[in-house]
């Protein structure tokens, strides 16, 4: 094992890697900008190092301060988390270059599984199902709306490059087609400097369920069950479950069998998410993250694992703790992600001190996984999402009560949040019957405000 590991975040998924860390014995080394010096990640660690300015691109982004330091401290490791550098290519071969294990997969998966288009096509190779649609090198105007003509109105147009929902249009009809287009190849180059495009059928009702995979560095690949995302504003997850509601247990088996055959397919080393959307008794592969996801936690409640533990252990060489046999699964968990951000307009940003911040106390049913504290400043700099409220149970009815409860019982004041927003979802009908679909929360939005 590592003795020395370096955390290159920050927030919630910084001070849960060190919990991790520290229970290993593991020192750990926190990076953070000048908004962060007086964080709870920084707390959280044993050591921590200013890497520049708030701005992320200065700090967190950037990839040069944070291996200058991992050499001041001596980290041989570095676990990127989500988001920042978790699936920059670029990065993790220059950690190799530098002697520094990056905690994730290979350079050559992650830039495969970094197109969307790249990963279709391997995909289709391993026998993956995909959403009907065109992911080809040709992306001329004319082509694309061929494609799009092809496979039939609503289509989806979706950057290759793209995540968190960025550089998407739905497009109804051959008329809008090429002013869409136009639109999401502006977003595209400007979010991801990359504006190849897919085109692909739009699904009017799928859920989002994603397969957890692992493997090692013996060649071992295994999966930790499902996801169910399907709750999302935007296309962003808002709450998520495992295991996935009403999904027939034939269809549960296969799709996790094709996420450890997409694993296979790339001789995965690490922690990946296989994402299927899943629409009357089909499933179809969209994309693969090749880092760990932010819920995460839902998959460690219901297999009582540590996720992380596992990340570290493998990239450490050490084989995969346990066989798909002993893998198993109990219970059911949710998770919220609890945003400083006003639903009433719009669900903008919202920033400030939390003069008060009291999550209900965590007990073996509730996890709370965050990186504020009262008294501390949510800046304008990040991502909003606060604190991730986790709960689990026998059973879902039970497990939804729980996080019902635990999102009334929570109390934060200062920035607006969305946390009646979420206890509004949680006790709703439709949601509590079980299985909804993506466009839920856009359908039902004047009952949940
Ligand atoms: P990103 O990488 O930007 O998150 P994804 O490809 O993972 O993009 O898709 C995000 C979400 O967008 C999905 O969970 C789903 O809700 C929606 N979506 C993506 N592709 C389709 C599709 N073909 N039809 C309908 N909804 C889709």
């Amino acid at each position: 094992m590592f003795s020395r590991l370096l955390i290159a975040n920050r927030g919630e998924i910084a001070c849960r890697i060190a919990r991790t860390a520290k229970r290993l014995g593991v020192a750990t080394v926190g990076v953070f900008s000048d908004a962060d010096a007086q964080s709870a990640a920084v707390r959280a660690c044993d050591e921590a190092i200013r890497i520049g300015p708030a701005l992320a691109r200065d700090s967190y982004l950037d990839g040069g301060r944070i291996l200058e330091a991992a050499r001041l401290s001596g980290a041989t490791a570095i676990h990127p988390g989500y988001g920042f550098l978790s699936e920059n290519a670029a990065f993790a071969r220059a950690c190799a270059e530098a002697g520094v294990t990056f905690i994730g997969p290979s350079v050559e998966a992650i830039e495969a599984m970094g197109s969307k288009a790249r990963a279709k096509a391997l995909m289709a190779a391993a026998g993956v199902p995909l959403v009907p649609g065109y992911h080809g090198a040709d992306q001329s105007e004319e082509t694309l709306a061929k494609a799009a003509a092809r496979i039939g109105y609503p289509v989806l147009i979706k950057a290759s490059a793209g995540g968190g929902g960025k550089g998407m249009r739905v497009v109804g009809e051959a008329g809008a087609f090429a002013a869409a287009l136009a639109s999401a190849r502006r977003e595209a180059m400007a979010a991801f400097g990359d504006d190849t495009m897919l085109i692909e059928k739009y699904l009017d009702h799928p859920r989002h369920v994603e397969i957890q995979i692992f493997g090692d560095h013996q060649g071992r690949v295994v999966s930790l069950f499902e996801r169910d995302c399907s709750l999302q504003r935007r296309h962003q997850k808002v709450i998520e479950e495992a295991p996935a509601p009403d999904l027939d247990p034939a269809l549960r088996r296969a799709m996790a069998a094709a996420g450890v055959a997409a694993a296979r397919a790339l001789t995965y080393v690490g922690a990946g998410t296989v994402e299927f959307l899943y629409q009357d008794n089909a499933y179809y592969f969209i994309e693969m993250n090749t880092r760990l996801q932010v819920e995460h936690p839902v998959t460690e409640k219901i297999t009582s694992l540590d996720l992380v533990e596992w990340q570290l252990r493998v990239a450490a060489k050490e084989p995969l703790p346990l066989t798909q046999d002993q893998i198993t699964a109990r219970g059911h968990a949710f998770e919220a992600r609890i945003y400083a951000e006003d639903p009433a307009r719009g669900f903008a940003p919202s920033t400030g001190r939390l003069l008060r911040f009291r999550p209900p106390p965590a007990d073996g049913h509730l996890r709370i996984d965050t990186g504020v504290g009262e008294g501390d400043e949510v800046s304008v700099h990040y991502d909003p999402m606060i604190a991730k409220l986790v709960v689990w149970d026998e059973d879902r009815a039970r497990a939804l009560a729980r996080l019902s409860r635990a999102l009334r019982a929570f109390q934060i004041i200062g920035p607006s949040t969305n946390l009646a927003f979420l206890a509004a979802l949680a006790d709703h009908a439709d949601f509590a019957a079980g299985a909804v679909s993506t466009k839920f929360i856009e359908a039902e939005i004047d009952r949940l405000l």
